[in-house]
């Protein structure tokens, strides 16, 4: 089908779309369009035929429908942070989930419902004048949605484990155009398969997650040198931290950040976020050993409300970056040299290689329990590159490999929410045999012909398993 602004097939859709939705419809031409297709990394510029912004799940069922009867190409969008492009298209529709916004919360019962436009910040703000919260990432700009269904791992994650462990029921519109309600009695195979095998399965209208109380909270960034044996300490003190306390710590050269002094910028620093998740005078006690690892840079580590850990973020900010990412068992003295050496011999504008310990409460669920597997993981490493020039991405691409390749500790497993376009090998990573088996057969069931196949995509397989046709 030709897609040109002015074709007479694309102007005839546009006007139907115009007609039957109740949001707004973008198209070229329109002011604008340009920002409402930018998303969030910077090598993604792509040039939808159509955006739209759904106001009601009716709207979002049209849109499905749509694209199935004319094979447009559908792109889902909910914060836009996909690190493969995933919500963006070049002559498609983009679905984008921002107006759907609303989030009602349950004070009393502890759960809210929450559309899938939110971002990450937007429900933690919300839900923290309550003094409650779920647990999301590291960054308040990224949606719920995409964040949601691969699992989600962030500053909760040892306490209250992933983002989908307090994820009580979903409503999504599935590739028929039908609105279902999944939870653990409807369609509870759909519902296992959302947990973690991202937007395979429909476009999620809302969520509903249990809250969980946090009136104290300690928190915040602790910036030390980083030496071998500085990291391979913070990583053992952070194994042996009580559950409360979860931790992401950046090695990294030291940014030109106000609360950097001039001497220490471009050094190679660990850049920490700690997040302790009880009470304050615990979690200065959790946070002492961190302190005393290497005088501290900078310590902004303190009470603070539990929101406050996302700080403001850099309006405009669009990087062109590469990485990669991988779940491993330790991170050893070898390792530890292995990323001083080559953070000290990146020539990208900014190299990270950022260590998450995991275990506790994401740990205690068992890996089968939803599409997300890899629950016994004691770490997850992701090494990235940000570079300027186009012409770069592949010596990046090659230093980011070398380092990855240097970290590896057996068999190779990925976090599919930070995997870019990687191809079916990797995506595979995320999934461990039986796992994909059961989600290609769900997939099979609720989305024979792969229409949603913007995402790390698991083709249908038409052989179901007899372990999947059994839970139906
Ligand atoms: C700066 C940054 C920080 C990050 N930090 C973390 C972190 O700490 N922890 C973590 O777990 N992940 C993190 N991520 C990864 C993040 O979870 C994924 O990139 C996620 O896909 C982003 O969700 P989104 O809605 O913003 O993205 P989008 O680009 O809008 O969506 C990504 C994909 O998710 C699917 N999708 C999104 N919304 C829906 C929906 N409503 N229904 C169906 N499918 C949908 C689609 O397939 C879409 O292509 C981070 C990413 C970035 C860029």
């Amino acid at each position: 089908m030709s897609l040109l602004a002015s074709d007479p097939t694309m102007r005839s859709i546009r006007r139907r779309l115009r007609a039957v939705l109740n949001g707004r419809v973008i198209t070229p031409g329109n002011a604008g369009y340009d920002q409402a297709r930018t998303v969030f990394y910077g090598m993604f510029d792509r040039r939808p035929a159509v955006i739209v912004r759904p106001t009601d799940p009716s709207d979002v069922s049209q849109v499905v429908s749509l694209a199935r009867e004319t094979g447009l190409e559908l792109a889902v969008r909910s914060g836009g942070h996909s690190l493969a492009g995933h919500s963006t298209t070049d002559g498609g529709i983009v679905l984008d989930l921002t107006d759907m916004n609303a989030l009602e919360i349950d004070p009393e019962q502890r759960t809210a419902w929450a559309e899938t436009g939110l971002t990450a910040g937007a429900y933690t703000t919300a839900a923290g004048a309550y003094g409650l919260a779920t647990g999301f990432g590291d960054t308040g700009s990224v949606g719920i949605g995409g964040l949601t269904l691969g699992g989600g791992i962030g500053y909760l994650v040892r306490k209250y484990g992933l983002t989908i462990d307090s994820l009580l029921a979903a409503e999504l519109v599935t590739a028929d155009g039908q609105l279902l309600h999944v939870d653990d009695q409807s369609h509870p195979e759909l519902f296992w398969a959302i947990r973690g095998g991202g937007g395979n399965f429909g476009v999620v209208t809302r969520f509903q997650f249990r809250l969980h109380e946090l009136r104290q909270f300690v928190g915040g960034l602790l910036v030390q040198p980083a030496t071998p044996a500085v990291i391979a300490a913070f990583v053992a003190e952070a194994q042996a931290a009580p559950e409360e306390l979860s931790t992401i710590a950046n090695v990294m050269p030291a940014p030109p950040l106000p609360f950097v002094p001039a001497e220490h910028r471009g050094r190679l620093v660990i850049m920490a976020t700690l997040a302790y998740a009880g009470a304050v005078e615990d979690g200065q006690r959790a946070v002492a050993p961190f302190r005393a690892l290497a005088t501290p840079i900078a310590d902004l580590v303190r009470p603070i409300p539990y929101p406050g850990i996302y700080p403001p973020e850099q309006e405009g900010f669009h990087p062109t970056a590469v990485s990669r990412t991988m779940f491993v068992d330790a991170v050893d003295r070898a390792a530890t040299e292995a990323i001083v050496e080559h953070l000290q011999a990146s020539t990208a504008s900014l190299s990270v290689a950022q260590l998450r310990v995991l275990g506790g409460a994401m740990a205690r669920v068992p890996a089968e329990a939803t599409a997300f597997a890899h629950r016994a993981s004691r770490l997850m490493v992701n090494v990235s590159a940000v570079y300027h020039r186009p012409e770069e991405a592949q010596v990046h691409q090659a230093w980011v490999d070398r380092l990855a390749a240097a970290l590896r500790d057996g068999e190779d497993r990925a976090y599919v929410n930070f995997l870019g376009e990687e191809g079916q090998a990797r995506i595979r990573e995320a999934y461990p045999g039986p796992t994909w088996e059961r989600l290609a057969a769900i997939k099979a069931r609720y989305d024979p012909t792969n229409l949603f196949h913007l995402n790390q995509n698991i083709p249908p397989t038409k052989g179901v398993t007899s372990a999947a046709r059994s839970r139906r």
